[in-house]
């Protein structure tokens, strides 16, 4: 057997596209504001990229950059204008915040009505009663989130099936056990304690792994037939070449399950159309007052 490769981009431009569609549908283009703090390189390039695709998408898109010495109660205050600001529809902090100031505070200090990274007390009280999707209030996590756009993009089916997480992090593994369990599937979350690892993911219909540590689904550890999603980024240094992205799921499990998504070019790009989902998402509801 060789496994189907769940490739992201054309499941993302289909949710891009619909994102698309419901913005022309509302009677001002929805504003994404992404406040970046500092100079870090990776979050430089993440927050350039959002803003590219978020005009791409034709919504608005406005960066804040804030010095590395900004305090805490300065970045507040920007978060205290852009909340009461009607022209801004989402919010999204990129993180990691300099180590002065306290991440959570800051995550909670956005609306939940703009929270769209799904951050929020607020918003993980949504998904874990089932308030997000069409014509709810909430708004989950991006990568989750995007999982889920993808699923549905190749017509897979969780409902009934066992899906095994590998990661429990508040970013990718906990809010996916939650949209998982809101589509009906039997969820299992598995973690660094968990003992006996490669009999808890051989029970796996559909397995997702958010680890960060190359290969570390080998093929034994999966049953035949499953569905795998690698969300894992890590960088493999290779002597003499230049370093090469590779997930978490070693290549070999191809052999043994039915589909895949490769690395990269999986996951990865469903995290930031679900972002301009989610802005699109957030206008609708502010404009039916439904928050
Ligand atoms: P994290 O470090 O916050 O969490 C990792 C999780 O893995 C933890 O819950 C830990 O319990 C678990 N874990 C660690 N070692 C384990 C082991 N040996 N066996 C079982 N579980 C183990 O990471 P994260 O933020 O959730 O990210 C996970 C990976 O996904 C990273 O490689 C990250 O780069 C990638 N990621 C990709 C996207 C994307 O858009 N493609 C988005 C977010 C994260």
């Amino acid at each position: 057997m060789s496994a189907t490769l769940l490739a992201g981009p054309p499941a993302a431009a289909a949710l891009l596209e619909d994102a698309r569609a419901r913005a022309s549908r509302l009677a001002r283009v929805p504003q994404l504001v992404l406040v970046r703090v500092g100079d870090d390189p990776a979050s430089v390039s993440y927050v350039a990229g959002k803003q590219k695709k978020a005009r791409e998408t034709g919504l608005q898109s406005h960066v804040h950059v804030l010095p590395e010495q900004t305090t805490q109660a300065e970045l507040l205050a920007l978060l205290t204008a852009l909340n009461a600001d009607p022209e801004v529809n989402g919010i999204l902090v990129q993180l990691p915040l300099p180590g002065h100031i306290d991440e959570k505070a800051v995550l909670d200090a956005v609306r939940p009505d703009k929270d769209v990274d799904g951050f929020h007390p607020v918003n993980v009280g949504r998904l874990w009663s089932g308030q997000v999707g069409s014509g709810q209030p909430g708004l989950a996590p991006c990568t989750p989130q995007g999982i889920m756009a993808l699923l549905d993009f190749y017509g897979l089916t969780v409902a009934g099936k066992r899906a095994v997480i590998v990661g429990r992090s508040q970013l990718v593994g906990r809010p996916l056990a939650g949209l998982l369990l809101n589509a009906d599937a039997t969820v299992t979350l598995a973690h660094s304690r968990t003992a006996d690892l490669a009999a808890v993911t051989r029970e796996a219909d559909f397995l997702f792994v958010a680890v960060g540590r190359t290969h570390l689904i080998t093929p034994e550890m999966v049953k035949p037939g499953a569905v795998i999603i690698d969300v894992g980024i890590n960088r493999l240094e290779r002597e003499g070449q230049k370093a090469k992205l590779v997930g978490d799921v070693h290549p070999d499990v191809a052999q043994v399950a039915s589909a895949l998504t490769p690395v990269p070019g999986g996951v990865g790009p469903m995290t930031i159309a679900q972002l301009l989902a989610n802005t699109v998402r957030a206008a609708e509801v502010q404009a039916a007052g439904q928050a």
